[in-house]
């Protein structure tokens, strides 16, 4: 692989991709036995570690409530109880309740890709907001479709290649304008983004060892 020139211009969302993944590798994602679980999973993560989530869904598992049918049949209460470890449970047994309802009606994963606006039905939906609506529609629908979270908008401005306070918006369009459209590419890469919060670009960045360092405004001492 050429290795990019560093200078602020040459550098595009395509170089740091082929950075992180020689860094990281492939990283497998969404970590999920079914798209249903993945669409749960996407909303159970909502304000909490992956590691709760797992606890969460091993719980639904358990339980034979790992379905749509089964969340709406059973009643609140034991619904809460079986999501408890993944946080705000009163609130996520009733989104999950409302999605289940809606997953149904629309005609599971199938009815869901055939919508007009699968994007903005979710949407729609109390309790999704966009970080979830394009998790379920990437991973879950493989939908062509950038997921944005708060480690992106902080790597991305960070190496200088968007503006501090950027909004979702924007942040995803500047993806979808550089890479080109495909659900396994854009899969891949947020997974990536993922790992290298985790592993360098925290809150306290590690950058003596990043694979990126050399492309980073932050690192050089501009941000
Ligand atoms: S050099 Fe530091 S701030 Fe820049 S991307 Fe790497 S870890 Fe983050």
């Amino acid at each position: 692989m050429s290795r990019p020139s560093g200078s602020p211009a040459d550098r595009t969302a395509t170089d740091i991709y082929r950075l992180l993944f020689a860094a990281y590798g492939p990283q497998h994602w969404w970590p999920a036995q079914s798209a249903f679980e993945m669409m749960v999973g996407a909303i159970l993560t909502q304000n909490t570690a992956w590691t709760n989530v797992e606890k969460a869904i091993a719980n639904l598992r358990a339980a034979a409530a790992l379905d749509a049918q089964a969340m709406l049949t059973m009643d609140e209460a034991g619904l809460r109880e079986l999501i408890r470890p993944s946080g705000f449970f009163n609130q996520k047994a009733a989104r999950l309740r409302l999605f289940c309802a809606y997953y149904l009606q629309t005609g599971r994963e199938a009815g869901m890709r055939t919508l007009p606006d699968p994007r903005a039905s979710l949407l729609a939906l109390n309790g999704i907001g966009p970080e979830t609506a394009d998790s379920i529609l990437l991973y879950a629908l493989g939908m062509p479709v950038f997921v944005v979270d708060a480690y992106t908008r902080r790597i991305f401005t960070r190496l200088g290649l968007l503006p501090e306070g950027v909004n979702y918006a924007d942040t995803q369009d500047f993806f979808h304008a550089q890479l080109a459209n495909s659900a396994p590419l854009f899969n891949e890469y947020h997974a990536l983004i993922v790992q290298h919060a985790k592993q360098h670009c925290r809150v306290k960045p590690d950058c003596s060892r990043c694979p990126v360092s050399g492309f980073c405004s932050y690192r050089q001492g501009k941000r």
